[in-house]
């Protein structure tokens, strides 16, 4: 049966070459109702007759197939992309000698006709350093950011085509993003399949590109995103900003924006977790009078008492005065270390109140020792046998 010479599809279905898709259907569910199998036990002719109703329809009904056949005629069916017939089962169909085998090959091969392109990428995560001053990482503050990212070209809505077009199914892989190279061989046929080289896989060519975004369907803009920074960070935070990375693919999703928190050094403060350092200079007679003096805070300047008696490196604590908890409520505390200043130069009435001072306390001290420890130096001398 296979050497029988095949009848035109369209003549087989009775239809005209032009016949629209409405008439082909209408044209197939008459004849498959009055020649199928069920309805024509008797009839050892219908059966077949069945097999070529559904076989021309499977073709005509397909526009991509029906295009081939109406260029190529039944041999377009051996050129290999014309699809398997669904009634194989039956027998075969005289699709040539290894008709029947290549479909098992290609099912093995997973050559199937219907890949689709490339899905959604999803779009890239960026990440940003933002600088702060230790204000804003202590109260927080809100910052306008300016992220240089990919997005959908606003001119061709991220199509890469030039406006008033679109792009177009590649004709070399029909849209399917792969290419079939079949070989027939006398173990049967063997179909290849790799991405497609005019689209790269991508199912679409861009015949005319936007100019803006020069067919890439994305360019690179800097966006300007507010953000909120809450009081508390430090350096080397992140903050997660969830859809403001980059741009996705093909409807993909975007990406999400990381923003790095770097906090300045600052000439004032040091930091450690929610507390402050900060550094005061007083005198020695301060220190040992005590006194008030000013010091900055984070909230300006304050007057703190420093009791008497205050030993260098004592530290004083202002409690409430240092950074706002990130986690928790309220504030660490502020310490401020006392650094002692010794005068340098003297008055000679300092000098003599100081040495008076020395005396009361029983210190030994360069100035006023000189001559009250002359006789002693003079005795060492006598006895170590000194002139
Ligand atoms: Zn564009
Ligand atoms: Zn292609």
């Amino acid at each position: 049966m296979g050497r029988l010479a095949k009848r035109d599809y369209y003549e087989v279905l009775g239809v005209p070459r032009n016949a629209t898709e409405a008439e082909i259907k209408k044209a197939f569910r008459t004849l498959a109702r009055k020649y199928h199998p069920d309805a024509n036990k008797d009839d050892p002719n219908a059966a077949e007759k069945f097999k070529e109703i559904n076989e021309a329809y499977q073709t005509l009904s397909d526009p991509e197939k029906r295009a081939r056949y109406d260029q190529f005629g039944h041999a377009a069916e051996q050129m290999g992309g014309m699809g398997g017939n669904p009634f194989e089962g039956f027998g075969g169909f005289g699709q040539g000698d290894f008709g029947g085998f290549g479909d098992i090959f290609e099912m093995f091969f997973g050559g199937g006709r219907q890949r689709t392109a490339r899905g959604p990428v999803r779009g890239a995560d960026l990440e940003y350093e933002l600088e702060l001053t230790l204000e804003e990482a202590a109260f927080g503050c809100t910052k306008e950011l300016r992220v240089p990212r990919t997005e959908d070209c606003d001119t061709c809505g991220g199509s890469g085509a030039r406006p008033g077009t679109n792009p177009v199914t590649c004709p070399r892989c029909k849209g399917t993003g792969q290419i079939q190279v079949t070989q027939n061989t006398v173990f049967g046929r063997f179909v290849n399949v790799s991405t497609c080289d005019r689209c790269r896989g991508e199912g679409k060519i861009i015949e005319s590109p936007c100019p803006a975004c020069h067919g890439r369907g994305r360019v690179q803009k800097t966006k300007r995103v507010e953000v909120r920074v809450p009081g508390g960070v430090d350096t080397g935070q992140r903050l997660r900003m969830p859809g403001y990375g980059e741009a996705g693919e093909r409807g993909g999703a975007p990406g999400d924006l990381y923003i790095v928190m770097r906090v300045r050094p600052d000439r004032r403060f040091r930091r450690e977790g929610d507390d402050l350092y900060s550094e005061a200079e007083i005198s020695f007679i301060q220190a040992a009078l005590g006194t008030e003096i000013e010091v900055q805070t984070l909230d300006g300047p304050e007057v703190i008492r420093v009791p008497e008696g205050t030993q260098p490196g004592d530290t004083i604590r202002l409690k409430g005065k240092g950074v706002k908890r990130l986690r928790g409520s309220g504030r660490g505390d502020q310490h401020v270390v006392i650094r002692v200043k010794t005068p340098g130069r003297l008055s000679e009435r300092e000098r003599a109140l100081l040495m008076e001072l020395a005396a009361l306390r029983g210190e030994r001290v360069s100035g006023m020792a000189e001559h009250k420890e002359k006789g002693f130096f003079e005795k060492m001398k006598d006895a170590l046998g000194g002139r």
